[in-house]
């Protein structure tokens, strides 16, 4: 039998959609590199707003974001950030952030600068012996990965949503983050072309990987 061939899953959705823990479980089932987008956004917006640099689009942004050094580390099979040599920790998760992460990529400035830090996770996924990929984000199955094997979409309805941040103890701005995210002009969260919907308002986790499973299982039997 021929060698499994490298996968690129692609997950988008909104704010607690779920995205993090399926993707999380499809990491595990599938031997595959988790790189969690959201985390790269909020990495460089607490970086901008620590260096006083405001959200929009002038020469101090562009300035600022230049001067910035990614790296990848892995970490338990997640892709994290490295900038200038720091490794977020749970700061990027707090209120100050979720306020403000919107604003910052929304700006064509940031989305550039991370474009192809993104698309090179493959080669850091590949380098590293992983079987595949999986990325979430807003903007995965649209514009970073279109041509992904696997394009899902999560989505939730909002007492859902409310009750997952609730338990994790999170204040979190989700409906305005959602308002700026799809509406925005670069890169809108939006259910890209040929993706798989899945609601998970009323799903356990298992149910939502299982689903998700099958038709990852279905691409791999294919090749
Ligand atoms: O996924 P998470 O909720 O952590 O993402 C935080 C924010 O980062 C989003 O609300 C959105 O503004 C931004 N983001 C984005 N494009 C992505 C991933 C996240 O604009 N691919």
């Amino acid at each position: 039998m021929d060698a499994q061939r490298f996968i690129i899953i692609a997950i988008d959705g909104g704010a607690a959609s779920g995205k993090s823990s399926t993707s999380r479980g499809l990491r595990d089932r599938f031997s595959l590199l988790r790189v969690d987008t959201g985390s790269f956004y909020r990495s460089i917006t607490l970086t901008l707003l620590n260096a006083d640099i405001e959200p929009k689009s002038d020469q101090n942004l562009a300035d600022a974001l230049e001067g910035l050094k990614l790296e990848t580390i892995i970490e338990n099979g997640d892709a994290m950030i490295s900038i200038d040599g720091w490794i977020p920790d749970e700061s990027i998760r707090s209120e100050r952030v979720n306020h403000h992460v919107s604003e910052y990529a929304a700006l064509p400035e940031v989305r550039k600068r991370l474009l192809e830090y993104q698309r090179n996770q493959v080669q850091v996924a590949k380098a590293n012996g992983f079987a595949g990929m999986i990325m979430e984000g807003r903007d995965i199955g649209s514009v970073i990965f279109p041509e992904a094997d696997v394009k899902l979409y999560l989505q939730a309805d909002p007492e859902a949503r409310a009750l997952r941040r609730a338990k994790e103890g999170i204040v979190d701005s989700m409906t305005k983050r959602d308002r700026i995210d799809s509406t925005r002009k670069n890169a809108p969260l939006m259910r890209p072309e040929g993706s798989i919907l899945i609601d998970s308002s009323h799903m356990t986790l298992d149910e939502v990987i299982e689903e998700a499973g099958k038709h990852i299982e279905a691409v791999l039997k294919r090749d």
